[in-house]
């Protein structure tokens, strides 16, 4: 079979997330790209595809579409012959746009340079497994969770290590927001001054720092980090479509996000805040009756409010019975309840929605999912 290259890479790209908020594993890149069995025409040392592969066994892992990784890349890899110089160029453009993490050489110099080190306490503090297949006994002292939460990649799919996730998660660094002394830094940056760039990533997206000795550092440059204020607090909503979930987002405060069949266009050109688009994944008919932009989502304190901006409507299916909206109308959604854009079409909470979707789209094909688009 031949596929394209660059659209498979494509397709991986938009898995990748550095959101605590949104990562469903953590991966060490290094390792990945090694394992030759993953591969049918298994002909190359290492190959990037082989990430698209090991995405694809998450998905059905977890029965879900979209599901998004956090990835650790040794700063090794960036210039491994093994993989092609396209490949490495991608990998580089990854990094420069805060998609994954690349670590500091000084950083790994006290563990003998392995990307466990960080692998390991990233997964401990978003609480998400690691796909790996080692099993990490000399970091069995320090993370005793070991091997709860690891899950090893294999050509037919996942195959668990140890019942459970490693944890405990919550811990207080994810609840403030952090800045690198390095200007441009992709993770840690600080917010545009008058003429300077904006930080890549969000500040309620930011990456968890390096706990080095206790002090939070700058994963890419090693540099201690300082306290930038509280983080925005996150709501992550799930889509449904017709029983199976096709992806996920995350709503912060003073960060709206707009829902609909296509929200980027639908006022003009910009628009402040993220767009879910829907439209790849919808029928005919839920096409014609969901409009462009939808609906909004907006967390104001600890209220997740939905505000219809539709033609048709939207309704939201509560404890106690369904509350219709029409343009304009405001609703403040409680924890059970679930927003129904159109009959099969919903947004709610994950754990409405377990899994359900028997066959993930893979990203080797790819294949539509959700597609989300943050402010830049
Ligand atoms: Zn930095």
């Amino acid at each position: 079979m031949r596929f394209e290259v660059s659209r498979v890479l494509d397709a991986i790209e938009a898995r990748l997330t550095l959101d605590p908020a949104l990562a469903r594993a953590v991966v060490d890149l290094a390792e990945l790209v090694r394992l030759a069995d993953l591969d049918r025409d298994a002909g190359r040392a290492a190959s990037l595809l082989r990430l698209g592969h090991v995405l694809d066994a998450l998905g059905r892992h977890l029965a879900e579409d979209g599901v998004a990784v956090y990835v650790v890349v040794a700063r090794s890899l960036l210039s491994d012959v093994d993989l092609s110089s396209n490949e490495r160029m991608v990998v580089r453009r990854w990094a420069d746009d805060g998609l994954v993490e690349v670590l500091a050489t000084e950083a790994m110099a006290g563990s003998g340079a392995d990307p466990a080190d960080r692998v390991l306490e990233v997964a401990e503090l978003l609480a998400v497994p690691v796909l790996s297949r080692r099993r990490f006994p000399e970091y069995a002292q320090r993370y005793r969770w070991l091997p709860r939460g690891l899950l090893a990649p294999a050509a037919a799919g996942l195959s668990t290590v140890g019942e459970g996730l490693p944890g405990p998660a919550g811990t207080p660094v994810l609840t403030r927001v952090w800045r690198c002394p390095e200007p441009a830094c992709a993770g840690f940056g600080a917010p545009a001054a008058a003429g300077g760039s904006a930080p890549i990533t969000p500040a309620g997206g930011q990456p968890p720092p390096r706990l080095r000795a206790a002090a939070p550092t700058c994963p890419r440059h090693g540099t201690r980090l300082t306290d930038a204020g509280p983080r925005p607090p996150a709501r992550v909503l799930a889509v449904r479509v017709d029983g199976a979930v096709r992806g996920r987002f995350a709503v912060r405060e003073a960060a709206p996000v707009r829902v609909g069949r296509f929200p980027a266009g639908a006022d003009g050109a910009g628009g402040a805040g993220s767009v879910v688009t829907l439209g790849p994944l919808l029928s005919e008919e839920a096409g014609r009756w969901i409009s462009r932009s939808h609906l909004r989502l907006e967390l104001r304190g600890a209220a997740l409010v939905v505000t219809d901006t539709s033609t048709n409507g939207t309704s939201v299916r509560t404890p106690g019975g369904p509350v219709p909206l029409h343009t304009g109308q405001a609703y403040g959604l409680g924890d059970d309840d679930v927003i129904e854009l159109y009959q099969g079409v919903e947004l709610g909470r994950p754990t409405r929605f377990q899994g359900g979707a028997a066959r993930p789209a893979s990203v080797m094909a790819d294949a539509p999912t959700v597609s989300i688009r943050l402010p830049r």
